[in-house]
């Protein structure tokens, strides 16, 4: 695609090479799980895992959905794997995380959408490492029940985290299968069900989408008493992927941190690299220290 802007030079990748890279790397597969650092090949996956940071994806990795943006395989899941909370539980424990932060893909295929498995995974790593704070970052639920997200809630994850990804405007494009104020609302009911548990969002830019857009994701994200919240640049997984419109610069990216702390979030990241998972432990940390 000829069309694509290059790479800036902000953005770059080391390739993993460490001890603590392979160590992570050897618990995740010993304990057979998938994580998203490698499905998604997230840039800062050297950094990450070196530091003993991964972001877990459970329930498989086959898709329900198919988002423009995303490098996981769409189809038919596998059935759910009533161990599976307890391989996470363990290697949670192996790699004595502070903070662990577990996703997975949509299953629109289940009842509950998933929502019992996310709260045993939680419950199982509670229940093993009690000093572990716990951040599920989550499908939207949209064919399920509305009580089912009251299951997940009941677990009491520290941090409740479900992205927005995009505009409003660029839904259609980029998140087919999802709507924009079904997730805002989904976002605004943890909080309603239970306000000690941080609620988090965020989105990529360089989608297409334009300033007064952001801006106002933001408002609405404020609106549902959204307290944490991620801007990172979209980058294409592979060429049949959306492209990347632009490269927002890191001066852009300082801006929208600026802004978004201006309209009260309690914790931002803005950064061309950040995902929704990146130092999601380190701040959590130094927040809960304030
Ligand atoms: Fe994994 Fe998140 Fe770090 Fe990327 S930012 S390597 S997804 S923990
Ligand atoms: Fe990827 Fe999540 Fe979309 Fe599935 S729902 S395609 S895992 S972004």
């Amino acid at each position: 695609d000829n069309a694509q802007p290059k790479k800036p030079d902000w953005i770059r990748v080391k390739a993993p090479t460490s001890k603590e890279y392979m160590e992570t790397k050897k618990i995740m597969r010993e304990n057979r799980l998938v994580t998203v650092c490698e499905e998604a090949g997230c840039p800062n996956a050297g950094e990450c895992w070196s530091q003993g940071h991964a972001t877990m994806m459970i329930m498989g990795d086959i898709c329900t959905r198919g988002c423009t943006f995303c490098n996981i395989a769409t189809g038919r899941p596998e059935n759910l794997d009533v161990f599976e909370p307890g391989r996470v539980a363990h290697a949670v424990e192996k790699l004595g995380l502070n903070h662990v932060v577990i996703t997975s893909v949509d299953r629109d295929d289940l009842d509950d959408g998933g929502a019992d498995h996310f709260a045993q995974t939680i419950r199982a790593v509670r229940h093993r490492s009690p000093g572990t704070t716990i951040e599920i970052l989550t499908p939207d639920f949209l064919k399920c029940a509305p009580e089912v997200l009251e299951v997940v809630v009941e677990a009491k994850p520290d941090v409740f985290n479900h992205n927005l990804e995009t505009v409003p405007g660029l839904y259609q494009e980029v998140r087919p299968g999802a709507r924009y104020f079904h997730s805002l609302r989904l976002l605004q009911r943890v909080k309603e069900l239970d306000p000690t548990i941080f609620t988090k969002s965020g989105i990529m830019v360089g989608l297409g989408e334009e300033r007064p857009q952001v801006l106002q994701v933001m408002d609405d994200m404020r609106a549902a008493d959204v307290d944490f919240m991620t801007i990172g640049q979209y980058l294409q997984p592979t060429p049949k992927h959306h492209a990347v419109a632009r490269f927002i610069t890191p001066d852009e990216f300082k801006s929208y941190e600026k802004a978004a702390y201006n309209k009260g979030f309690l914790m931002v990241s803005a950064t061309p690299l950040t995902r929704s998972s990146y130092h999601a432990g380190d701040d959590f940390a130094r927040l809960r220290e304030a």
